[in-house]
């Protein structure tokens, strides 16, 4: 089953690209595993994912133990400050970094390891109450200010679009992540990337390819329904 959703998602991700004349390849697949055991990314793996996304410390280091291959691991969910220490040095690339306090807490831990941690700027661009991420208006100061952190790099923007039943809903928040990510390349701050676009989810991530996303974050499109009472 993981075989045929995964070939349907990259059918997809392949026609929505060239929709816009964009080059399949400048999109990376990040599946999204969480709640779904070891065994299904090992399937995944033998189809050709290299990149996974968790949304919590505990259940990622668990994975990280049990899975052997190099893969890249994404921290996709919100991360608690006393969390990071178990994680900087283990992945690919933190989404999630959505307050300043965080950001010093990744910079304390990566100089400590004497590494360079990659992030993306998690923003709320819809200002729902429930979600986390800097507000539109705030992440120019908060970028102004990461890069001055030695051991953060930011390559990028991440945004969680708010969950409706027609994806086009959706489309002015991708758009408008675009338009920030080209405002703070404008900008020209030194140690600063907006290369990295994370946006779009099992609904909506072909409206996300047709509005720049270079990283889309799919779960259920490939491993199924999520079950949670057993998370
Ligand atoms: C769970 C999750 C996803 C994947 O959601 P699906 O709808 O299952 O594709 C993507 N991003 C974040 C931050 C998530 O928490």
């Amino acid at each position: 089953m993981i075989k045929a959703q995964l070939e349907e998602v990259r059918f997809q991700i392949s026609e929505a690209a060239k929709k816009v004349g964009r080059d399949p390849k400048e999109i990376t697949l990040i599946a999204v595993s969480k709640t779904y055991p070891s065994s299904a990314i090992e399937e995944a793996i033998l189809e050709g994912c290299l990149d996974f996304g968790e949304n919590h410390v505990q259940e990622l280091c668990q994975k990280i133990e049990e899975i052997s291959e190099p893969v890249n691991w994404h921290l996709i969910g919100h991360l608690q400050t006393n969390k990071v220490k178990y994680i900087v040095g283990k992945t690919q690339l933190i989404h999630s970094l959505d307050r300043l306090k965080l950001a010093e807490e990744i910079e304390r831990q990566s100089e400590k390891k004497n590494i360079i941690t990659k992030v993306l700027l998690e923003v709320n661009v819809a200002n729902e109450a429930s979600k986390h991420g800097f507000k539109l208006e705030e992440v120019m100061n908060a970028v102004e200010q990461i890069s001055q952190m030695k051991h953060i790099k930011v390559e990028g923007l991440m945004t969680v679009a708010p969950f409706v039943e027609n994806p086009e809903d959706n489309r002015t928040i991708f758009r408008k992540l675009y338009g920030l990510s080209v405002d703070i390349q404008n900008q020209k701050f030194d140690n600063i990337s907006t290369s990295i676009l994370s946006m779009g989810m099992s609904n909506d991530y072909k409206i996300a390819i047709e509005e720049g996303a270079t990283m889309i974050r799919v779960g259920t499109a490939i491993f199924g329904n999520r079950d949670y009472s057993k998370a």
